[in-house]
């Protein structure tokens, strides 16, 4: 049974490109340029080495590019090691890769990241407060970019999230923007615009940093690919921008929760640091503004379909963020779990609620809406 009722309230978005970008120029940019390099955001705690569980591994990282380093970790604040597990053997067989610093601690330690509540998001598939096989990654050593990884295994994770996950724009998302979305209703057009957005930022890492010449190991960026995979197709750049927003929406309906939280890495001055960068980017009056509204949150799952369409566009996304653990490259799979992991949170932000269709009373203490 279809369970959407058709009222259009994702088209209608409030603020054009001209302005989205002068805000991100101006603010968002720079500050988030510098949030990253901080240790708290700079690390990344994540499941990385899991079964698919949709089908056997294929195999498919074998270039360089590809790999996650896994080195010893002499660059980890202290206190994310456990005493006595932190000096690994000099001659890590697994790091040959030229790249001395760490990225990957295998240990894990609760003094650090204190403060934070480990929540098991029921948006993503990994269960988030289960800290076994847990690793931290240095997101600023293992950037994104372009890695080869491309042909059957990585069109086989596309083909799985459009077609089993977003099936009624499967078919109809190649032809003009008009008939694309046909009847389809707000809700599931949301998580079609959040998947095929994180797929034009893919896209768009990948032409930003391209390997330009194998045998110099050059690398630029690939304007034809930009242009071939994401600019020549309008629904691709509006679907970019409207998953910039929908997070936006969520970080600035999260700003007392984020103004108050602890940044402990361990190391003070560091962790003033992201605090303060988290408290310019939560209150500057800009973000705060129309623009971080790409749609009223509220008005979805109102009709009387609504906790059923809810729980199964939950699914369909618990599915897609299950399928990243079928992604046969090491890095993108970092980036593909770090991302579907952000749009989780930012959909368990927006749209929790508990058993009786309320907000969920956990993300409204956490929000503070
Ligand atoms: P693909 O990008 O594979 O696209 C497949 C089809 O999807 C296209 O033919 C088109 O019909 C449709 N499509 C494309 N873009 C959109 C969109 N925005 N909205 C809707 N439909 C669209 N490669 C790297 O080099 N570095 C990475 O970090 C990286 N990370 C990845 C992370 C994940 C989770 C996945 C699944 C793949 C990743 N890849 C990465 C591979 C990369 O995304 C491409 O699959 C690969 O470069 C091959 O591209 P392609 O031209 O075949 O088209």
């Amino acid at each position: 049974k279809d369970t959407c009722e058709s009222t259009d309230i994702v088209e209608e978005c409030c603020c054009d490109y001209e302005s989205i970008n002068d805000i991100n120029g101006a603010i968002l940019h720079p500050l988030l340029q510098e949030l990253v390099k901080t240790p708290f955001f700079r690390y990344f705690k994540v499941k990385l080495w899991c079964d698919c569980p949709f089908w056997p591994d294929d195999g498919m990282c074998r270039m360089r590019d590809c790999s996650v380093c896994e080195c010893p970790e002499h660059e980890f604040p202290e206190s994310f090691k456990k005493p006595l597990l932190h000096i690994l053997p000099k001659d890590d067989p697994v790091c040959q890769e030229g790249k001395p610093e760490a990225t990957v601690d295998r240990t894990l330690d609760a003094r650090s990241f204190r403060g934070w509540v480990e929540v098991d998001n029921p948006w993503t598939h990994d269960d988030e407060t289960d800290n076994g096989e847990m690793t931290y990654v240095n997101l600023q050593l293992n950037a994104e970019r372009y890695t080869g990884y491309t042909g059957p295994s990585a069109r086989r994770i596309w083909d799985a999230i459009y077609t089993e996950n977003c099936p009624r724009l499967n078919l109809q998302n190649r032809l003009s923007r008009a008939d694309a979305y046909g009847e389809t209703c707000p809700e599931k057009k949301v998580l079609f615009k959040l998947i095929s957005g994180l797929h034009s930022s893919i896209s768009s890492h990948i032409a930003a940093d391209y390997l330009l010449d194998e045998t110099t190991n050059k690398w630029g960026s690939n304007l034809n690919l930009m242009r071939d995979r994401v600019l020549k197709h309008r629904d691709r750049v509006e679907n970019l921008y409207f998953t910039f927003l929908f997070v936006l929406r969520a970080v600035t309906k999260a700003a007392a929760y984020l103004d108050q939280a602890e940044y402990d890495s361990g190391n003070h001055m560091e962790d003033l640091r992201a605090q303060f960068l988290i408290r310019q980017l939560v209150h500057d009056s800009k973000l705060q503004d129309a623009c971080a509204l790409p749609f009223d949150e509220a008005e979805l799952w109102q009709g009387q379909g609504g906790p059923m369409l809810r729980q199964q566009i939950q699914n369909q996304f618990r599915n897609i963020s299950a399928l990243m653990d079928c992604v046969g490259c090491e890095k993108c799979r970092l980036w593909g779990k770090l991302q579907v992991l952000g749009l989780g949170t930012s959909l368990q932000i927006l749209f929790s609620v508990n058993d009786q269709g309320n907000p969920d009373p956990h993300v409204e203490d956490a929000v503070k809406i």
